[in-house]
């Protein structure tokens, strides 16, 4: 029995399971109950838990020295990392800053592409352009920068300038467009607002390359990411796609940006990066962007824990995990795999409306009608009620919650590579039971 203490939990839902132990896929908690990990947590423990070579790799940093002043010295750990994540990075991205979260690194491409205008003699350049239904993380400037407004409702009129363009997402597309004939409207949209605002006042465009924990995950139409790509370079807009969560494998290739075949300008990385055993995040630049900025100065930036070399050796261990056990490849394989299974299991299901992902992201969203695709009320907490379903069952998903019976709700799918085939089939069927349950069909 655990021991309740002083942890301020987020909202007072009654006491969590302590969890125990982990392998794999598999938690224990202190009652003793197993749970499949379907979504690595929140989507962050790519390479299975508490993976042996990981923990070393941390351990004998840790005991030949755990801190050095980043301004002060640099650590030979930090250097491989950043070297082998060029080697995988999209074109011309050669250059890592190293942060601890998701909303550190979205905070740190945002300062960063205000400095790469600064030192390119566009003083007038600082505005943001980002999406609704967006997440980027917690800080005010991420927060600034999400367009999923229950998050940011109650910090709103503390935001200035915080500019959105509606999604890629076609299932409920904002200009209620089909995808067949739409000209890629929403990519449009961003040319439309960079010359409402004044091209010559718009430093960067910020996007999830594939939406993961707010639009139950989404990638958009195939052109869409080129179309971008283009209006940004015409008006000297900078790209930087938030790979925090869709990075290091997850959608079946080292980047997300693959799929689409374009390079951004600056990338965040978060999550997966150490395989979940320490928090490490990173934004890559393009080479020519650090030259600038290095030659007129330096970055104005820095964390006391910036370029942590035992977060380094967490996030190198991974890589090398990824590298000799060919995950990325596994990914995409048995991405598929499980995609199929969840269409197979789940397309006729009566409240089941789309079923979408690449490689190991998968998300599955949940309707009221499906002739209609209306959703459910968010007072009727239907999502709620599945996934503690789903927890009693002994099964993880994770929640990406609608906004109030607007748009849809639904559970991401997105378990650790090494998830094999009868764990798979053990997932998909708990699902589908638990829909079954809480909607009695
Ligand atoms: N960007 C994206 C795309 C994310 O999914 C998240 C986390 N869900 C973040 C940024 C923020 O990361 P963190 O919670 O580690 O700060």
């Amino acid at each position: 029995m655990i021991r309740p203490g002083h942890v301020f939990h987020r909202k007072p839902s009654g006491l969590l399971p302590s969890a125990q132990s982990a392998e794999g896929v598999t938690i224990l908690d202190n009652y003793g109950r197993r749970y499949l990990d379907a979504s690595g947590g929140a989507v962050v423990v790519n390479l299975g838990h508490a993976r042996p070579e990981i923990a070393r790799a941390v351990m004998e940093q840790l005991s030949q020295g755990y801190y050095f002043h980043p301004t002060m010295f640099t650590t030979q750990v930090v250097e491989d990392l950043a070297t082998s994540l060029a080697a995988h990075a999209p074109l011309g991205i050669s250059r890592f800053y190293f942060m601890t979260t998701g909303s550190e690194a979205v905070e740190t491409a945002i300062k960063l592409a205000r400095q790469i205008q600064l030192a390119r003699g566009e003083e007038s350049r600082h505005r943001l352009i980002s999406r609704w239904r967006s997440y980027h993380g917690l800080s005010l400037g991420a927060l600034a920068a999400t367009g999923r407004t229950s998050f940011r409702t109650p910090f709103a009129p503390m935001f200035k300038d915080s500019i959105h363009i509606p999604p890629p997402y076609c299932l409920r597309c904002s200009y209620g467009l089909e995808p067949e004939s739409c000209g890629l409207r929403c990519a449009e949209a961003l040319e439309e607002e960079i010359l409402n605002l004044g091209p010559e006042t718009v430093s960067a465009f910020l996007g999830e390359t594939v939406s993961g924990a707010t639009l139950a995950v989404y990638p958009p139409p195939k052109g869409y990411w080129p179309k971008i790509r283009e209006i940004c370079d015409r008006y000297g807009v900078l790209l930087i796609l938030d790979e925090v969560m869709s990075g290091m494998g997850r959608t079946g290739k080292w980047f997300a940006s693959e799929h689409y075949g374009i390079s951004p300008d600056l990338v965040t990385l978060g999550k997966g990066l150490s395989g979940g055993a320490l928090p490490l995040s990173a934004v890559g630049v393009q080479e020519e962007h650090y030259s600038l900025v290095v030659e007129t100065g330096g970055f104005v930036h820095g964390g006391t824990f910036s370029h942590h070399p035992a977060c380094a050796a967490a996030g190198l261990a991974a890589v090398k995990i990824l590298e000799n056990e060919d995950l990325v490849q596994r990914a995409r394989d048995k991405g598929e795999i499980l995609g199929a299974k969840l269409e197979h299991a789940l397309s006729d299901h009566p409240h089941v409306g789309d079923i979408r992902g690449l490689g190991m992201m998968w998300g599955v969203e949940l309707v009221k009608e499906k002739e209609t695709l209306k959703p459910f009320d968010r007072s009727a907490l239907v999502l709620e009620m599945v996934w503690e379903k789903l927890f009693s069952d002994g099964v993880i998903l994770y929640k990406s919650l609608g906004l109030a019976g607007k748009d849809g709700e639904g559970l991401v799918v997105a378990p650790p590579f090494v998830i094999n085939e009868p764990e798979m089939d053990m997932l998909v069927s708990a699902l589908k039971g638990a829909l079954n349950h809480v909607l009695g069909v």
